[in-house]
């Protein structure tokens, strides 16, 4: 489905409702890191040089429909001006009297940053009579908020409601890219690997993406589910039991449609995680019952890794191991090292969810990878094929 980008809006002159994701963290009342700010700034300047003023809104922390100071938004709108070199105006409040008597201010090119839209519990609850207050002084809406694009939050949906339809921005418009276009034909051989905990959470991607799979690897704790339902012994390892079913399913389906599974040849075992210091490698064949697989195995990253070398697009979602402690990080750091030097060699890589991404930002690898997302639920949703209901109201008003 396309949605539609700003190069369709007619923006000059209008004021731009502008829902972004500038859920940074703060730590006493400084900015730790402002990586979602510089993320939105191609978006702001293409509105600005087509001559529309800014209403920007968003999110930050968990205030719980309540006023929390320490969850203010201003230090963002300061960080904000310096990044722009542009004065910020800042509201606070995202509605009410004051709000409005800024925003009827608000010269062609000006900028107002509203409070934190969840110091009202409405945001969360989608309430309609809140989102035309959030939408009472614009006239387009632009979705730019690709870290919770996947919630139906007031101003994720009730104002594109209000104003019946909206655009996405450039921002959003990138991943879509990838996670939409891209994927829905992607170059072959596609091999998807999957890793993380939670095998519901997964299981809805793979069956997205296995009509158009030639390879699927699966690691990380998900893996002894599926090794369990092989009949393998898993010992004390993470099993999801009310999924065997699904797993099942899943292999033949896999087998129907031709697609390759691959699961771990070895894995690092240990009592626990909190066992670092006892942990050894064992064939996948012989985890026993006292012990827990915490990491894919080396022989298991070269034989991924054997796959990966002969793909033309690779997606990858959920770390191979428990990648927060050492030892146990080796499998991931491993894999996102194989990623970035094919990436070199021209294959599409892809890393979607949470922790795939922490651990690749954090082995460096970022600037080496094709894509990697900006959005951990948003992407896993996307990757599902779920469709957003924040996306489709864009198209124009239905409630
Ligand atoms: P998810 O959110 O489903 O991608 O899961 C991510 C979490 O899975 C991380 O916190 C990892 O520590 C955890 N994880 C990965 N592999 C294992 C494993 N073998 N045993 C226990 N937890 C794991």
């Amino acid at each position: 489905m396309k949605y539609p980008v700003l190069e369709d809006a007619e923006l000059r002159g209008r004021k731009v409702f502008l829902r972004t994701d500038l859920n940074v963290p703060i730590e006493d009342g400084r900015i730790a890191d402002d990586t979602r700010i510089r993320a939105i700034i191609p978006t702001i300047t293409y509105l600005l040089d087509h001559g529309a003023s800014l209403i920007i809104a968003s999110h930050l922390g968990r205030p719980g429909g309540t006023i929390h100071p320490e969850l203010s938004l201003a230090p963002v709108a300061d960080r904000l001006a310096e990044l722009l070199g542009k004065k910020v105006s800042f509201a606070p409040d995202c509605i009410g009297a004051r709000v409005n008597t800024l925003a009827a201010s608000l010269e062609p090119g000006g900028i107002l940053l509203l409070e934190n839209l969840r110091f009202h519990p409405e945001e969360k609850e989608d309430d309609i009579d809140f989102a035309r207050k959030l939408a009472s002084n614009s006239d387009i809406y632009v979705n730019d908020a690709f870290g919770t694009i996947h919630r139906s939050h007031a101003s994720l949906t009730g104002v594109p409601r209000v104003l019946r339809g909206g655009y996405i921005g450039l921002l959003v418009q990138k991943e879509l890219k990838v996670f939409v276009e891209m994927l829905s034909s992607p170059a072959r051989p596609f091999s998807l690997l999957i890793g993380g905990a939670k095998v519901s959470d997964k299981i809805p991607v793979i069956e997205n993406l296995l009509p158009r799979l030639d390879n699927l690897m699966i690691g990380g704790a998900m893996a002894f589910t599926f090794m369990k339902e092989m009949g393998l012994n898993i010992g004390t390892s993470l099993l999801e039991r009310d999924r065997l079913g699904a797993a099942r399913k899943l292999f033949n389906d896999a087998e129907e449609q031709g697609v390759d599974i691959h699961l771990p040849a070895d894995i690092v075992i240990a009592p626990s995680a909190g066992r670092p210091d006892l942990a050894q490698t064992v064939r996948a064949d012989a985890i026993p019952d006292n012990m827990a697989g915490l990491d894919i195995g080396p022989r298991t990253v070269e034989e991924f890794g054997k796959i990966i070398r002969k793909s033309s697009t690779v997606v990858w979602n959920g770390p191979m191991g428990v990648f927060e402690i050492p030892p146990f990080d080796d499998g991931t750091r491993g894999i996102a090292m194989i990623l970035s030097e094919v990436t070199g060699n021209g294959t599409v890589t892809v890393v979607g969810g949470g922790d795939s991404v922490r651990a690749v930002v954090e082995a460096g690898l970022e600037d080496k990878i094709t894509f990697v997302s900006t959005g951990g639920g948003a992407s896993l949703k996307l990757l599902q094929g779920a469709v957003l209901p924040a996306l489709v109201l864009l198209g124009g008003g239905k409630q």
